[in-house]
């Protein structure tokens, strides 16, 4: 059922005035009329309002704001209607207007009441006028009680009236009173909402701080490591340049002649010059890389140029080692946009890998397109790498076995740099591997479309002898 607590506290605040206004209005008409009229004793009745009408319209009213709106409502009807039935039974005569003025408070009832109580207070009104009345009347004369029957009819219409106006008013009350109650709840809930988003907020914003000055130290870092990086590189390289320069001019007799042990020295120095500088080179990429500062020259490039360029780089690593070298090319080309420097070094450093981890076996090259893409594998049969190992050949400086990877000479970045210029390009590279089987590495690219091969003459690689 719909609780009423919106149109209980109008019903109590209409009481509020009501009962001080009819109050007031009762008490000075009766003054008056007792003012006039100094014979108390013929006059009692209206005495009786001057005295214990506000007493008990106090009474009511302080009941009402005590929360017991119906008690108030109840005694201040009922104490109305009994004074009017005092006054009534005195002073009655057939033009009186007296049975009229129970309608007023046929329609307080059904405004602060019930609306349906209307009808009973209409019923016990009419009933109290009539004894009122026939009271009056002495000796007892019907016809005088049927001029009663005008404000008996009336006064019904009136309780009818008012009762289909105080339910209808009741309903709509009722109606914006809900939706009131729906609002302040929704209000309510946005609030808390909105304390929530602010403590939400607060938390954010701490954390964006901590973020903010851990991604600073974290750049402040970088940059020093990578500033030590270049120092420490291009300080090595001029000298480690002239080493490996002068054991060569050394070697080859200039400044006089030398015996096989001496020019096998000066060739094991000129070996370790030349490995010393491409660590270091390595280690300059890396700085670079993670300074943001790597540079690359985009052109269409001649993908069976830079391939063979590489295979020439790197078959030499062979060394004395028994391995097939196999170029597994297709016969029609796809052109690549690409720094061809770099996309070279990436495939020399997984030519190199594969010498350097194949003892004996094959070292493959295969290339092979589609409509989107080209696939460059290189494949051995090395000694592969165990699966727990694949997922962090790519981090910098990881090696999988230390021991092997100290007897090959690695630095561990090779592969991180390769990954790092082959995504520059738009690509990737997958592995696959089978330990003390071998591994398979393929660069996917995307295939430039843009102009042919005979449009353009862009890649200035040299082409080398070939070893097969
Ligand atoms: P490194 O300089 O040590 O070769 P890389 O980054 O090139 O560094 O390679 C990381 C590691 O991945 C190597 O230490 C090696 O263990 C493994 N690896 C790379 N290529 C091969 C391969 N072809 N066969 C077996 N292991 C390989």
């Amino acid at each position: 059922m719909r609780e009423r607590y919106y149109s209980r506290e109008l019903s109590a605040d209409t009481s509020s005035i009501i009962i001080p206004a009819v109050t007031g209005l009762a008490f000075l008409v009766c003054l008056v009329i007792v003012a006039f009229n100094p014979d108390w004793m013929e006059f009692w009745h209206f005495w009786i309002i001057v005295i214990f009408y506000p007493i008990t319209s106090y009474t009511a009213w302080f009941q009402i704001q005590n929360d017991r709106i119906e008690l108030g409502n109840a005694i201040f009807i009922t104490t109305s209607i009994l004074f009017i039935t005092i006054i009534m039974a005195q002073t009655w005569h057939p033009t009186s207007p007296l049975p009229y003025l129970f309608a007023i408070f046929v329609i307080i009832t059904s405004m602060t009441l019930r609306p349906e109580a209307s009808f009973f207070v209409w019923g016990i009104t009419s009933i109290l006028s009539v004894l009122a009345a026939g009271y009056t009347v002495r000796p007892f004369d019907l016809n005088y009680i049927y001029t009663l029957l005008w404000p008996i009819i009336i006064n019904f219409i009136l309780a009818l009236t008012a009762y289909l106006v105080a339910y209808e008013w009741r309903f709509a009350v009722e109606s914006i009173s809900e939706l009131h109650r729906k609002v302040r709840y929704r209000r309510n809930e946005l609030f808390e909402v909105q304390e929530e988003l602010q403590h939400t907020n607060f938390i954010l914003r701490s954390l964006n701080d901590e973020i903010d000055n851990a991604r600073r130290e974290a750049v402040e870092e970088k940059e020093i490591r990578t500033r030590f990086m270049n120092t420490v590189s291009h300080e090595l390289r001029t000298p480690l340049n002239s080493i490996v320069n002068f054991a060569h001019i050394l070697s080859q007799g200039v400044r006089g002649p030398l015996t096989d042990g001496q020019v096998d020295y000066l060739s094991r120095i000129q070996h370790s010059g030349w490995h010393l500088l491409s660590v270091l080179n390595d280690l300059l990429d890396m700085a670079q890389i993670e300074a943001g500062e790597f540079d690359l020259k985009y052109a269409p490039t001649n993908l069976h140029l830079v391939c063979e360029e590489a295979m020439n780089n790197t078959t030499g690593l062979q060394l004395d080692k028994n391995i097939s070298v196999i170029r597994d090319y297709p016969e029609q080309w796809p052109m690549v946009k690409a720094d061809p420097m770099r996309l070279q070094q990436a495939i020399i450093n997984l030519l190199g890998n594969a010498f350097k981890y194949t003892r004996e076996g094959f070292v493959c090259l295969r290339v092979r397109s589609d409509e989107q893409r080209v696939y460059i594998t290189v494949e051995d049969s090395g000694i592969g790498i165990k699966e727990e190992n694949i997922s962090k050949i790519f981090e910098e400086f990881h090696q999988v076995d230390q021991n092997v990877a100290r007897r090959r000479i690695g630095t561990g970045l090779g592969l991180s740099i390769s990954k790092h210029l082959v995504e520059r390009h738009g690509g990737s590279i997958q592995v696959e591997s089978e330990f003390q089987k071998g591994s398979k590495f393929t660069i996917t690219l995307p295939i430039f479309k843009g102009e042919t091969l005979n449009g353009s003459q862009p890649t200035t690689i040299k082409l080398g002898t070939t070893n097969e």
